[in-house]
């Protein structure tokens, strides 16, 4: 294992337990064993008491950062970014980069908006993509 995903899996570990010895406490109940297998089958038979909690927020928030992070470690971004112009969407005023990847990268290159998840172009609709972002500077100007 790297020592990045040695490193998140202990951050996992410490914030499950740190949930887990929440609900242990509030609750009167047993504490699970510390791996994470332990705690995350303990933290969902609890986890309708953990949605009415007043912390529940913040376990979303902690959950969330460490899937993000995780999800890094896993899939590393090598890609090169170029960045391109504005995004052609109406209304949209990101800006386009398009991120470049190896021929072996499991992930295949596109360009993305910096503002919407869902303005982003495989490199197969490139063509199209270009001829969109010509019309709209056409109609801007
Ligand atoms: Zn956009």
């Amino acid at each position: 294992m790297s020592p990045a995903a040695a490193e998140i899996r202990a951050a996992i570990r410490t914030v499950l337990a740190s949930w887990s010895g929440l609900v242990s406490q509030e609750r009167g109940v047993a504490r699970p064993a510390r791996d994470i297998p332990a705690l995350s089958r303990f933290l969902c038979r609890h986890i309708d008491w953990l949605t009415r909690h007043p912390a529940a927020g913040d376990l979303m928030d902690e959950i969330r950062e460490l899937a993000r992070r995780a999800h890094h470690v896993a899939y590393p971004d090598n890609s090169r970014r170029v960045p391109i112009g504005y995004c052609p969407v109406p209304e949209c005023e990101g800006e386009l980069v398009a991120r470049m990847r190896s021929r072996d990268d499991a992930q295949p290159s596109e360009i993305v908006c910096s503002i919407s998840p869902h303005h982003s172009w495989p490199a197969t609709s490139w063509t199209r993509l270009a001829r969109q972002v010509r019309r709209s500077q056409g109609e801007s100007a």
